[in-house]
């Protein structure tokens, strides 16, 4: 049977594959893309350009990218009907390449049953049935309301490790002073907290029933009026997240990983989520790291050389340590809200969302994307900036093991930054910068890498 309904998968090209808890990737690999709705096939033009000369300059030819093409949000439409806005063909393409990357793709924010796949305007019913074209943008791809493709991606591929790292370019303006001293890497619970959507709306039978429930049994009273909310942290998900943080600090040789939580006033959720990742430490790194309490207890407060600092902070505190003492901290771990506000605050720190890469990683996956949404506003206009998913392409080589592509793709993204050639977004922060198109900004990376 044919794996996928509607791919055209390339002739040429091999699987990467994972075993033994090791990624093997061939010269040839075969990685599945979704250019995103909105601006996203600009920035994704750029961006597979620069990585295919980035690739190509490294390897003289001995390496290259097979890339397929893989549909979701309103490019899927025209193929797999206009209900359809993330096709199994496309989990499953990821699921078997094992490593992707993704552009934005557009999320029905309001509670509208219609959304337009091409403006993101979201609207009412119209006698019960769809309605022909958008009223703002005029576009007849319409689709039904739909749950955030990010998160179902997230969720049917298993990501659950957030990795979001934090770094200042030379030259990118920046709110602080010092942005130089801020060079972290996030890694957020991505699969539960209170994202795993249990919620009950004011009112309803199902949620008089729980605050009842509440009272009853266990004494604990909640206003009659409220909406409830449900925030399962667990064993299982707060284990892998730190082994993989852990991990990460020891292979890249990172002196601390910081627990960032809220657990003074939630105790069996953020505060054990501390608790639980201090175990992981003791049970499965007690020869690589340190923890805070034992820097004290047994080595007098003197880090032993070579060992990766296991602390915990409070999730209000970390916001001003990583303003006031950066240079302190160099990966975080955290629950899932936290993290999902954390990595915004920092990178808004460094420049902003324009520049900041993003992964989402599972056992053997990783989905590399864009951290902005789709602008559309921009759409087809060649010009916002492609640095976000230019930059998660970077973190995709990386992942690969391609660090010689990926050092020139950096090496070509500080040049142009640093010779004050940028897109909109960026000059308009800057003294004597040249506007480029996004095209245009892709170009002069490759010419200085
Ligand atoms: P947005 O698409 O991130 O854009 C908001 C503003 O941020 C833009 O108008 C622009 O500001 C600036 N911006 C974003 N990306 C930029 C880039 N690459 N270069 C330069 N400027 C950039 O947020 P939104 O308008 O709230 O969301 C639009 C759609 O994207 C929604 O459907 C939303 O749900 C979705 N979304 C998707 C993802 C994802 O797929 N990961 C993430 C977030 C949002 P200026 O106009 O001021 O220059």
């Amino acid at each position: 049977m044919a794996l996928f309904e509607k791919l055209q998968v390339p002739a040429k090209g091999r699987k990467i594959t994972f075993q033994n808890n090791t990624l093997s990737v061939p010269d040839d690999p075969i990685i599945p893309f979704i250019a995103g709705d909105g601006m996203g096939p600009d920035i994704w033009n750029a961006t597979k350009r620069v990585i295919d000369a980035a690739v190509e300059k490294a390897y003289k030819g001995k390496r290259r990218i097979e890339w397929l093409r893989v549909f979701a949000g309103l490019d899927a439409m025209p193929i797999y009907g206009k209900d359809n806005v993330l096709p199994d063909d496309t989990v499953n393409a990821i699921r078997e390449y094992l490593v992707a990357i993704k552009g934005p793709l557009t999320t029905p924010v309001g509670g509208f049953p219609y959304v337009c796949m091409t403006c993101a305007h979201e609207q009412g019913e119209q006698s019960g049935k769809r309605p022909e074209k958008c009223p703002k943008c005029g576009s007849e791809w319409i689709t039904k309301r739909f749950r955030s493709m990010n998160v179902t991606l997230r969720q049917k591929l298993d990501l659950y490790a957030c990795v979001r790292p934090v770094k200042w370019i030379p030259g990118v303006p920046s709110p602080v002073k010092e942005p130089e001293k801020l060079d972290i890497v996030i890694f957020r619970e991505n699969t539960e907290d209170v994202y795993a959507g249990i919620e009950f709306e004011q009112g309803k039978p199902a949620t008089q029933e729980i605050i009842a429930y509440l009272s009853e049994k266990i004494g604990k009273n909640i206003r009659p009026d409220s909406g409830i909310g449900i925030k399962p942290i667990s064993i299982t998900g707060t284990r892998r997240i730190v082994e993989k943080a852990l991990r990460f600090a020891i292979e890249q040789k990172k002196p601390s990983v910081t627990l960032v939580h809220k657990g003074n006033i939630m105790k069996f959720t953020e505060g054990a989520f501390r608790d639980w990742g201090y175990d992981v430490a003791r049970e499965k790194f007690a020869g690589e790291v340190v923890t805070e309490k034992d820097l004290w207890d047994k080595y007098n407060g003197k880090m032993p050389a070579g060992k990766v600092l296991l602390n915990d902070r409070i999730a209000d505190s970390i916001f001003q340590q990583v303003l006031l003492r950066p240079g302190e901290y160099t990966v975080l771990c955290t629950p899932n809200l936290n993290g999902d506000y954390l990595s915004d605050a920092c990178a808004a720190q460094v420049g902003g969302l324009g520049m900041a890469p993003g992964s989402n990683i599972g056992e053997s996956i990783g989905l590399f994307e864009a951290t902005h949404g789709t602008a559309p506003k921009y759409t087809g206009l060649d010009k916002v900036n492609p640095g976000s998913l230019i930059l998660s392409g970077v973190l995709m080589l990386q992942y690969m093991h391609w660090n010689e592509a990926a050092a020139l793709i950096e090496k070509g993204l500080a040049e142009t930054i640093r010779k004050k050639l940028v897109t909109y977004d960026l000059e308009r922060q800057m003294q004597g910068a040249k506007v480029l198109k996004t095209s245009e900004f892709g170009t002069a990376i490759i010419e200085n890498m």
